[in-house]
């Protein structure tokens, strides 16, 4: 068989966003132990660490001078201001994944999520919403780890993404957290059967005649 020298193998770029608390972070981690090939993003921020997260897992927690380097180096593929913090995924460990032919999913925001369909016009967005706003107050509150003030802040966030939802190809509503995985699972595995992100020299052959 000839080589395919037309062949680029390259990955899919997703984005899921969705408020704070909405759980993209437990979907996600979830998604990725029964998808293979999915990589997920690590962010860097300059906001502090709470309880139970880790760096260089959860974040890259980085000082404002740090991330303000980073930035100017032209590290990020996207960056934004998020409740008062700044967010930046790195771009160098995108390429390589996405150039390898792996699927990589950011968890961003919706201003994040738009510089990268600039850059990607392939970027399928996926948007994770709560079933309600009255469980999206409890979840927040339940997490414990905000002040009643940065809890109405990320409300009123929410309120500006969610106004945003119509320009993203998906929405998965979490209500059962199986269920927001299995959808988020469906989503990756759809995109992939797209003729487009396959190699279709094999199956097709070189040697058509017309
Ligand atoms: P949290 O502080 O709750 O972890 O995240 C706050 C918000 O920042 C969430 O909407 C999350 O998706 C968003 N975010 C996290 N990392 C990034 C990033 O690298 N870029 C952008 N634009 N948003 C991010």
């Amino acid at each position: 068989m000839q080589p395919d020298t037309n062949y680029h193998p390259s990955g899919t770029l997703f984005v899921l966003s969705g408020p704070s608390g909405v759980g993209k972070n437990t979907v996600l981690r979830r998604a990725a132990e029964r998808v293979r090939n999915l990589q997920i993003s690590v962010s860097a921020t300059t906001r502090k660490p709470r309880r139970g997260e880790r760096h260089g897992v959860s974040y890259i927690y980085v000082s404002p001078e740090t991330f303000a380097e980073m930035r100017d180096a032209g590290d990020f593929l996207e960056y934004a201001e998020v409740h008062d913090a700044s967010y930046g995924t790195p771009a160098a460990p995108v390429r390589e994944w996405l150039d390898a032919g792996q699927d990589v999913v950011l968890e961003i925001d919706v201003q994040g999520a738009m510089q990268v369909r600039e850059h990607y016009p392939d970027l399928i967005l996926v948007f994770l919403a709560p079933p309600s706003w009255e469980e999206l107050a409890t979840r927040l509150r339940r997490r414990d780890t905000e002040t009643e003030e940065k809890i109405a802040r990320r409300l009123a966030n929410a309120r500006q993404e969610m106004a945003r939802i119509g320009e993203y190809h998906y929405l998965i509503i979490n209500d059962q957290l199986a269920d927001a995985v299995e959808r988020f699972c469906a989503i990756v595995t759809a995109e992939r059967c797209r003729p487009a992100r396959q190699n279709l020299r094999g199956l097709l052959g070189e040697d058509r005649d017309g």
